[in-house]
């Protein structure tokens, strides 16, 4: 069931969610904190009326601090800030780790199999692994999710404060519900995305186009995307846009 939707404004910006209509029967509430293709995030979680909340973090995991406590079940897949694609972390907690599934819920889908396995119920991506304690270490090393959150916010500044002063370029999304991580634009016409996408490759952008379902432009920054990356898109925008109007 469908709570709250912001399709009416092509999901430019996230519903408010303080007193939504949540069924009693329901089991859970679920949320895609942040969400790649329009580029929305979550700055404030959903009022769940005391369900338990259920999120996907993949695209904004370890990309600023999170109160776990809050949640009843996390997942994330790993490809987006933390390592190599084909692995996904899930912190759970313990009262929802249940023995009393339905029989018709496969071994490998129940998360007692996992937990009561140590995670090696089967030989696991021992590759992605490595990878991603690399970058917990390299987290730690340089102040943790505070600083990374700062490191964030700050490019993100950077392209939206460039984007809302654009006579060219309009972000997608209401200010207050912008993904730090995805940034969803575009310019006057459909014709003229494409051209700034060629352009942008050109000059060694890649990947500017738009998620297909959607069109447009998107900058992905996640967290190994450095500062200098972001200032220098917004350079690349800049001149082109001196050079098209
Ligand atoms: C990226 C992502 C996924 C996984 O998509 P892939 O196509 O496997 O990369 C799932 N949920 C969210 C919120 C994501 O950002």
């Amino acid at each position: 069931k469908i709570v709250a939707s912001s399709a009416d404004k092509n999901f430019s910006y996230l519903p408010d969610c303080s007193d939504l209509g949540i069924p009693d029967n329901a089991d859970y509430v679920y949320i895609c904190e942040n969400e790649t293709i329009n580029g929305t995030a979550y700055h404030t979680l959903p009022n769940t009326k005391g369900k338990v909340l259920v999120a996907d973090q993949s695209s904004l995991f370890l990309s600023r601090p999170c109160d776990v406590s809050k949640y009843g079940l996390i997942w994330a897949g790993v490809q987006k800030n933390v390592g190599p694609a084909g692995m996904s972390i899930v912190i759970i907690r313990e009262d929802l780790i249940r023995e009393d599934l339905p029989e018709f819920v496969p071994t490998y889908l129940r998360y007692k199999t996992h937990a009561d396995a140590d995670s090696l119920y089967n030989t696991p991506n021992c590759w992605s692994i490595y990878c991603c304690g690399k970058v917990f270490q390299n987290l730690l090393a340089n102040g943790g999710l505070e600083a990374m959150a700062q490191r964030n916010e700050e490019k993100a500044a950077v392209l939206y404060g460039f984007l809302d002063r654009s006579k060219f370029f309009t972000a997608a999304v209401r200010k207050e519900d912008r993904s730090y991580m995805n940034v969803p634009f575009v310019s006057p016409s459909k014709e003229q995305d494409a051209e700034v996408a060629a352009s942008a490759k050109a000059a060694g952008f890649d990947n500017l186009k738009g998620h297909k379902s959607v069109g447009g432009l998107r900058a992905s920054i996640y967290n190994a995307m450095p500062k200098e990356g972001v200032e220098a898109l917004v350079d690349f925008l800049k001149k082109y846009e001196a050079e098209h109007t």
